[in-house]
């Protein structure tokens, strides 16, 4: 999995930041309550306030992969092995994004399905969750060659694919694993050590950032405030649910 020192330079994340703008507003401003048909309308897509070009809409997660599992939009396409969708519960509360597939999940076609994927199943335990309570993505679907970091084009890319498995299971709270994710998301360059530890807000959802679990594999160190962000993930979970 990726280096997880800061090696965005400030020219590639502005590039980032502007992208990331223009796709947030994919999707999240049409919720389809209907689920379980694959959606035959197409809607609008909005950039910068100009309707730009039809995108096609979805009403089960289902039939967005299969719509999409063959995608070559960009070169990540012709060296995968396996379109790697995600996985969960697909009316889940929770929503973990990660950044990308790695050897493990490329092989599989499951998102976190290797050593990092099996210490996210442990930290989720703790927290009193399996994967049939969550869903688990990637922004981009298919394998970096050699797990090297995700390329802002690839990102821009692929974004829209995630905007709509986020509006097709609505989820009432998000949490970025790691910094690729967190900032594209969040659209900012701010490290990771400053995103963590407090709330954000993701078009009206409580969005959190934490480390990603490949990134704990390789740094002890960072065990103890990954703890406190689950914890305040829980928290806010329960708290929610109560109201
Ligand atoms: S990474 Fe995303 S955009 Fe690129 S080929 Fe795969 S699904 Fe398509």
């Amino acid at each position: 999995m990726a280096n997880f020192k800061n090696r965005i330079d400030p020219k590639t994340s502005a590039m980032l930041v502007r992208a990331a703008k223009s796709q947030m507003q994919i999707g999240l401003g049409d919720i389809v309550v209907d689920r379980g048909k694959v959606k035959k309308k197409q809607k609008e897509l909005i950039l910068n306030g100009k309707k730009k070009k039809q995108v096609p809409s979805y009403r089960s997660l289902s039939g967005h992969e299969k719509a999409i599992n063959t995608c070559q939009k960009c070169p990540l396409g012709a060296t995968r092995s396996k379109f790697v969708y995600g996985v969960g519960n697909p009316n889940a509360d929770v929503l973990f994004i990660g950044e990308a597939p790695g050897r493990d999940e490329d092989l599989q076609g499951v998102p976190f399905v290797g050593r990092a994927g099996q210490l996210l199943d442990r930290i989720l335990a703790a927290i009193n969750f399996t994967r049939d309570d969550i869903y688990i993505a990637n922004i981009l679907k298919c394998r970096p060659p050699n797990n090297r970091d995700p390329q802002p084009d690839e990102m821009k890319t692929c974004m829209p694919y995630l905007m709509e498995q986020i509006r097709l299971i609505n989820p009432k709270i998000i949490c970025a694993l790691g910094r690729i994710s967190a900032q594209a998301l969040l659209q900012t360059t701010t490290p990771l050590g400053k995103l963590r530890g407090q709330w954000h807000d993701f078009n009206g959802i409580p969005f959190i950032v934490t480390y990603h679990p490949a990134a704990l594999l390789r740094f002890q160190s960072y065990k103890r405030d990954t703890w406190e962000d689950v914890k305040r993930l829980r928290a806010k979970y329960d708290e929610l649910m109560a109201e």
